[in-house]
């Protein structure tokens, strides 16, 4: 019996690392065509993809994306423990660094693959005739006037209706998913490309980092599962549950996600869903406007904003908006900042330009769409 080279090991494994390059090339030089990632990927085999996944996973009804993380976890950990006692019996074995090479390749094939393309798609702007163009403060400010009157009349809706709204955590998060996906499922007569069923999201494993980490949900990109964290005011579960659904339904971009989950949202026949919508955009219009009158540096229009939006805004409002960002300052932690600089550099991998901005640009969507009308 003749012993094999080992030298032949380190090729096999330069060879399945050169075919692994050659992929993630390929996909990413498809990237460079939006149209053609649209027509294929977006409207073509990713909503196969989707319902796959989602036959899968969607009757299990904890995230088992999440449980998949902490088992990579601690496979890593006792990896990296192995190899920290085993480290001077070790010799560098360069067949290794191939393979590792390679896997951390795959991973991003995969990625990519599964939902990752979406960032490179046309998108909701193809999809509802809008175009993002440069927006003067007046538009701003009709905007803020806007989501005013209709923050204002929805939280009389549900006074009337003798609705509570949630300004602490609930206990019980199913019916606030569940109100979300009614949404979708209504919202589909006025956005024909929705799917016929609505996917649901599903409360995350990870509360006790959030506070942390700086989430509110997030999406895995490898089960299409999304997750909410559930710990938070009950106002905000519908709204993060409709962006969520959003990115599981291919809307990659934090822009279109919130577009698309602020349109769905105020479809919803539920006026908690709407005021939940409501609620979250006007916190982004608000504040666009008052970083636009902050640049001119004209401060008498800045207070004069100030003070208009608050003699505006419904008393009830502004109690509900008060206590929810009571609870955030009460969580905020130092360590958020860093994880979301993290975040800001995987934005910026995916030519999400804007980076953490990318969730403000929904303003500008807002206001394409109204010129629209
Ligand atoms: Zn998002």
């Amino acid at each position: 019996m003749t012993e094999v080279p080992k030298e032949n090991g380190i090729f096999v494994d330069m060879k399945i690392f050169f075919v692994c390059l050659a992929l993630a090339l390929l996909l990413m030089g498809f990237g460079y065509f939006p149209a053609t990632v649209e027509q294929y990927y977006s409207s073509g085999l990713y909503p196969v993809l989707l319902a796959l996944r989602l036959w899968l996973t969607a009757w299990v009804p904890f995230s088992i994306g999440d449980l998949l993380y902490i088992i990579v976890f601690i496979y890593l950990i006792y990896k990296l423990i192995r190899s920290l006692i085993h480290i001077k019996k070790e010799v560098v074995n360069r067949g290794k660094i191939w393979r590792v090479s390679a896997i951390i390749l795959l991973v991003w094939i995969s990625f990519k693959l599964l939902w990752g393309l979406n960032y490179d798609r046309l998108g909701a702007g193809h999809l509802l005739d809008i175009e993002q163009k440069a927006y003067s403060g007046a538009a701003v400010d009709s905007l803020v006037n806007e989501l005013i009157d209709s923050l204002n009349s929805t939280r009389k809706q549900i006074a009337e209706a003798k609705i509570q709204v949630d300004t602490l955590p609930v206990g019980n998060p199913a019916p606030y998913f569940t109100m979300a996906q009614e949404a979708y499922q209504r919202a589909k007569t006025s956005y024909p490309f929705l799917p016929k069923q609505a996917p649901r999201v599903k409360a995350t494993f990870f509360n006790p980092l959030a506070d942390y980490v700086g989430f509110t949900g997030y999406f895995n990109p490898f089960t299409a599962e999304g997750q909410v964290r559930t710990d938070m005011p009950g106002l905000e579960l519908p709204f993060v549950a409709c962006h969520e659904t959003a990115h599981m339904l291919g809307f990659a971009s934090e822009s279109e996600a919130n577009l698309m989950g602020y349109m769905v949202a105020t479809k919803s026949a539920n006026p908690y869903v709407r005021y939940s919508a409501y609620n979250e955009i006007f916190s982004y219009a608000q504040r666009e406007q008052f970083v636009l009158l902050a640049q001119q540096k004209d401060s008498v229009r800045f207070m004069g904003a100030v003070a208009h939006n608050k003699a505006r805004l419904d008393t009830l409002v502004k109690q509900d908006r008060k206590a929810v960002r009571n609870f955030f300052n009460r969580h905020r932690s130092s360590v958020a900042p860093i994880m979301s600089g993290v975040y800001e550099q995987y934005l910026f991998l995916n030519k999400q330009n804007a980076g953490l901005k990318s969730y403000d640009e929904v303003i500008g969507w807002l206001i394409a769409l109204k010129n629209k009308k």
